[in-house]
């Protein structure tokens, strides 16, 4: 489906909600994606982007911004420690903050570097064991760690559980969020995007219903 209309749905969800129209950012997920598919959405006047993988990012972002002014990415798949700095250096928020280690050292990163991505904090709602996040009852402590170590937090993310109702978990978040003074909702796929919008996501993160089906990576 188009950029375009993607948009639209965006819009009507948000008019719907009764929000303010530029009240969500729509994040174009771009992982695995063909360069030419990405840099036709660019073209569109897009700049928003999701990717999973810092290696990826790493590898085909640094020559669009050479040829594209005010981009944005965002990491939404998990980081490693190791990888930290690499992220730092790349991205303008990460969305997978999801334990105190890796905090901490986001947290050196960014009095080293004078400067840090936001952070989202990962919430394993639906409390699955392979999936990352933090586990619900942790959610408040780890707020006031990220707090402490003065990251620049702006929300809560979440990736409902594939088999259920994506609306209890997108009410949880956004309940867990509001209890701690957060606005910041990163929610919401191609699925499901109109329905995180209505339960109050800032932050939608979509991908094939942009850009068709992911190919498989080799
Ligand atoms: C891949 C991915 C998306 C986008 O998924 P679509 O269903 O293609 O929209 C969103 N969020 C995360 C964390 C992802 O890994």
């Amino acid at each position: 489906m188009p950029l375009h209309d993607i948009k639209q749905r965006v819009s009507a969800a948000l008019a719907e909600a009764g929000r303010a129209p530029d009240d969500v950012t729509l994040i174009a997920v771009s992982k695995v994606q063909p360069a030419d598919r990405v840099e036709a959405v660019l073209r569109e006047g897009h700049r928003v982007f999701g990717e999973n993988r810092v290696q990826e990012a790493q590898g085909r972002w640094p020559a669009f911004q050479a040829r594209y002014d005010g981009i944005e990415l965002h990491l939404i798949g998990p980081l490693q420690t190791n990888k930290a700095r690499a992220a730092v250096e790349m991205f303008d928020a990460i969305h997978t903050v999801d334990r105190p280690k890796l905090a901490r050292t986001l947290a050196r990163l960014a009095q080293e570097r004078g400067q840090s991505p936001e952070v989202f904090l990962q919430v394993n709602t639906g409390e699955e064991p392979q999936k990352a996040g933090c586990l619900p009852a942790d959610v408040d402590a780890f707020v006031a760690e990220l707090r402490a170590l003065d990251l620049p937090l702006r929300g809560l993310m979440c990736i409902p559980p594939v088999e259920e109702e994506a609306s209890l978990h997108f009410a949880l978040l956004a309940k867990m969020a509001e209890r701690n003074g957060l606005s910041g909702l990163s929610m919401g796929m191609s699925a499901d995007f109109e329905k995180a919008i209505s339960f109050g996501a800032t932050h939608v993160r979509v991908g094939s219903a942009i850009f068709g089906e992911r190919v498989p990576q080799a």
